[in-house]
């Protein structure tokens, strides 16, 4: 039955085991290759970044300075290197790309809602897609879109935040402005105005009714569906 022996470490090969280079701390000595003619002694390393980590590194590699992780430090500078240079194509530069032009492009389509209402990009985050990155954080996953705690208030620092698509579309249609007999209002003020419950509205909307039926016909509890509105007009109940 063989006992695991540790490999003696040759005579005149200094110890370096324990030592920390880096990220790294040599655990082991494993053994000499030769390598076209000449000796290499390798150690048995591990890295702080994954400590279970377990891999081969030559003693001259270590004590030289070339060898200072397992990789992880190449990898975070490629990373930090991205970031400065603008994520082009990431998830966060197309939220930014589109705030601005959503806000400040006469062109897009969708200009009347945000621009159209006086919406704007602070000065910072207009000019510096780094100093939005910076504000913001990366998103926490690509379902995350960037949300206005005051939806009337601008895109800036403090007023916005990254939020789940489906709490911002909830948000969205409960902030958002209905005009009515002249008034314009976001859905929850209308909601309360009208005795509706903001659902109610919502829902109504969804299904296709005009901002008119949706807060002028009283609930008749059942909601309505577009098929039936749409052979028999809104029910008139209540
Ligand atoms: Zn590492």
């Amino acid at each position: 039955m063989a006992t695991e022996q540790p490999i003696r470490i040759p005579a005149r090969v200094e110890d370096l085991r324990g030592r920390h280079f880096g990220r790294l701390v040599v655990l082991a000595y494993a053994d000499v290759r030769a390598v076209s003619g000449r000796k290499y002694h390798y150690w048995l390393c591990s890295c702080s970044c994954t400590p279970a980590s377990r891999f081969l590194v030559r003693g001259e590699s270590l004590r030289g300075g070339n060898t200072t992780s397992c990789g992880c430090r190449k990898r975070e500078a490629q990373e930090r290197g991205n970031y400065k240079h603008g994520r082009t194509g990431s998830k966060e530069h197309h939220t930014w790309s589109q705030m601005r032009q959503r806000c400040h492009n006469p062109r897009h389509p969708r200009y009347a809602d945000w621009g159209g209402r006086g919406i704007f990009v602070c000065d910072e985050w207009r000019r510096s897609f780094p100093a939005f990155l910076r504000d913001m954080g990366e998103a926490p996953s690509p379902r995350h879109t960037i949300e206005r705690i005051d939806n009337d208030g601008p895109y800036r620092k403090g007023n916005c935040r990254w939020a789940p698509a489906e709490e911002q579309a909830r948000n969205t249609r409960k902030n958002r402005r209905l005009t009515f007999r002249g008034r314009t209002m976001i859905l929850a003020d209308w909601a309360r105005e009208v005795g509706l419950r903001p659902d109610i509205v919502e829902t109504r909307l969804r299904r296709g009714w005009s901002v008119e039926d949706a807060l002028s016909v009283p609930d008749s509890g059942f909601g309505g569906s577009r098929k039936m509105r749409g052979r028999n007009g809104p029910r008139t109940t209540g």
